[in-house]
């Protein structure tokens, strides 16, 4: 059976040395943060993560969800129990508001938790998962009726959410939505239509599942200037809190898919369902993407956890498989064969492994840093800093560190050969999981695109220029680091390359916007290189300066600036090959007609 083990000791790293959490003391919520307490949440968050959902991941994945005739939704066996353990923990409401029951934390550590919770057992943390973007959105587009109503239940886990976009004609084109809701006398709206690929839809972990749905008022515009965001909870709820009648909404069937198989992805009827309009009538789509926004980042973040379990597992399984000796002469003559660790290519991609999951952990806590100061700074200009290079990143994050973290778990599981391709060893499990975290939540290509056709232009390039500076200034403080400065020259010159790339597009996207399409994949993965480039001239600087200092722990600081050092030589050359990607333009990719891709 896999392995889960929290990744603590980096963890810990990265939020109280690289990202120095407590010296943010004077923000609210994060009073209590101190480095002891830290070190208690993480340490115990990985030890529930690691004992109870790590154990029914595999058995989960095999036994899958079930749905009767009457569709209710059965999950596998053991996620009833670990739901209501999370509870009763209080997982869920780390760093939701204390004015609904919440215990207000840094952001950061619930993106810990979101890590921890999605290596051990990816199906079943997006129950609590889409909850979470569920929240968002009520939170900021909301009434106070509604807030008070829904959110208390939903922050506790007693309630779970869904966010339902997705409608057989349309996926990443919201505009195409045929669900109807229709004014009723008494406020609220008539919702008739069928979502599809539902996660979450309908299950048995709770008494009740609050939707969030995307629908079209009869005389909205038919695009998506006209829709409109509404709550439909699957059991009405009293004024008083208590759970009424049943409303028309139901699972009409299971997708059979490829992985998440402990997740229910539900076809989901309305039928003429109540539902309770957030925000303002044709406004939906910009409350949806508070939900949205929230929920990239915990993307981002799955696509490292099934990276970091599959890591471990590889790790583990290097050590103990022997095939062949080392190129140099036998590492243990006693032995028949060295173990895998020997091997330069297993080596490779173990280190590929490493730099990329150590890395995104940094990222996506520094991220997660960036938008608790976008709500808490103390000034007006630190805010907007803040939101101006997360909103910049999140597709960064999502798109960049999906690809890699899918790219990743499959490596992980070359290292098992053939073995990694037979379901016990659960490698596959990791590879099929991963896979979903590049298509859902906008697939990759469309946050591609959302990066250079949206956010690289706003307020005139301000974020983008913001990054680079940043870049830049961390390259010269470590330049005069002989530990790093060989990092530093390199993240600089991918850095470089990101400029230029920018310029390219400036020049040649207006007169083309084809030009814009065919590079913007290529651009999210230099920019992804860059932003971990960034993450890896922070970590080897706090490495540096531990081992300057005479640290106890040599050996992690060593190992990082190792790690730092591998980064460089080996994913930061990838940036230049990427750029000339980018600058061969369109012409190639959009030349052929239709007919000349037909193979027969
Ligand atoms: C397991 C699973 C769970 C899901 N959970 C949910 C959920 O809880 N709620 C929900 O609402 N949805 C959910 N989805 C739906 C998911 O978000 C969509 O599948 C996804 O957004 C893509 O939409 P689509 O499948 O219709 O693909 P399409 O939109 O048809 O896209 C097909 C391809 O074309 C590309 N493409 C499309 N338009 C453009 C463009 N303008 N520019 C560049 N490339 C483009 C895409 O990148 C993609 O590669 C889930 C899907 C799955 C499989």
């Amino acid at each position: 059976m896999p392995v889960y083990k929290a990744p603590t000791r980096d963890t810990r790293f990265v939020i109280n040395e690289l990202l120095k959490l407590e010296s943010y003391g004077n923000l609210p919520g994060f009073e209590s943060a101190s480095t002891d307490m830290i070190d208690v949440v993480v340490e115990e968050c990985g030890k529930f993560c690691a004992e109870v959902l790590g154990p029914i991941n595999l058995s989960g994945d095999q036994e899958g969800c079930t749905r009767a005739a009457d569709g209710s939704v059965t999950t596998p066996k053991g996620f009833k129990e670990a739901h209501a353990q999370f509870r009763e923990a209080g997982w869920g409401t780390l760093s939701a508001p204390e004015e609904f029951g919440g215990q207000g934390m840094p952001h950061v550590l619930g993106m810990m938790a979101e890590e921890f919770i999605s290596s051990a057992n990816q199906a079943w943390g997006m129950y609590p998962g889409l909850t979470g973007g569920a929240v968002a959105s009520i939170l900021v587009k909301g009434s106070p009726e509604q807030q008070a109503k829904y959110l208390p239940k939903m922050i506790s886990n007693e309630w779970l959410g869904t966010m339902n976009l997705t409608e057989p004609q349309c996926g990443t084109d919201l505009g195409l939505i045929r669900t109807r809701a229709v004014p009723q006398a008494d406020g609220s709206y008539a919702i008739t239509g069928t979502k599809i690929f539902i996660s979450a839809g309908e299950h048995d972990l709770t008494d009740n599942i609050i939707h969030l749905v995307l629908a079209k008022l009869p005389d909205a515009p038919d695009s998506t200037k006209g829709i409109s965001l509404f709550i439909v909870p699957k059991v009405m709820v009293n004024d008083d809190g208590s759970l009424g009648a049943r409303n028309a909404v139901s699972c009409g069937s299971l997708e059979h898919k490829m992985g998440i198989h402990g997740n229910a992805t539900c076809v989901m009827n309305y039928d003429g369902a109540t539902g309770f309009l957030v925000g303002e009538e044709n406004k939906g789509l910009a409350a949806m993407f508070i939900m949205m926004n929230a929920a990239r980042l915990g993307v981002g973040i799955q696509g490292l956890s099934q990276a970091e379990s599959a890591y471990q597992n590889a790790v583990k399984y290097a050590q103990e498989r022997r095939q062949g000796r080392a190129l140099t002469g036998a590492a243990e003559p006693a032995e028949k064969a060295d173990t895998l660790f020997v091997h330069p290519d297993v080596r490779r991609m173990l280190m590929d492994a490493k730099a990329y999951t150590e890395g995104m952990r940094a990222l996506c806590l520094w991220g997660a840093l960036q938008v608790d100061l976008v709500h808490k700074a103390a000034s007006e200009e630190e805010r907007l800093a803040a939101d101006d290079l997360i909103s910049l990143l999140t597709p960064v994050i999502k798109g960049y560190g999906t690809d890699k973290g899918f790219e990743t778990a499959v490596n992980m599981q070359q290292v098992f050969g053939g073995h990694g391709y037979i379901e016990e060893w659960g490698m596959s499990q990791f590879v099929r999981d991963a896979r979903i975290t590049q298509i859902y939540e906008g697939a990759n290509g469309v946050q591609a695109m959302d990066l250079v056709g949206r956010k690289l232009a706003t307020n005139g390039g301000r974020a983008v220029q913001a990054l680079f500076a940043e870049v830049v200034k961390e390259a010269a403080e470590a330049k005069a680091d002989p530990a790093l400065s060989a990092l530093a020259e390199r993240v600089e010159k991918a850095n470089g390359e990101l400029k230029a790339a920018t310029m390219w597009f400036m020049q040649n996207g207006m007169a083309n916007p084809n030009n814009v399409g065919a590079g913007a994949h290529h651009y999210m993965h230099i920019m992804g290189i860059v932003a971990l480039g960034l993450m890896w001239l922070k970590a080897g600087k706090v490495a540096s300066a531990a081992l300057a200092a005479g640290t106890s722990d040599k050996a992690f600081y060593e190992a990082k600036l190792v790690t730092a050092r591998y980064f460089g030589e080996r994913f930061t050359p990838d940036a230049g090959a990427l750029r000339r990607k980018i600058e061969s333009g369109a012409d190639a990719v959009m030349e052929l007609p239709v007919e000349a891709f037909a193979t027969a």
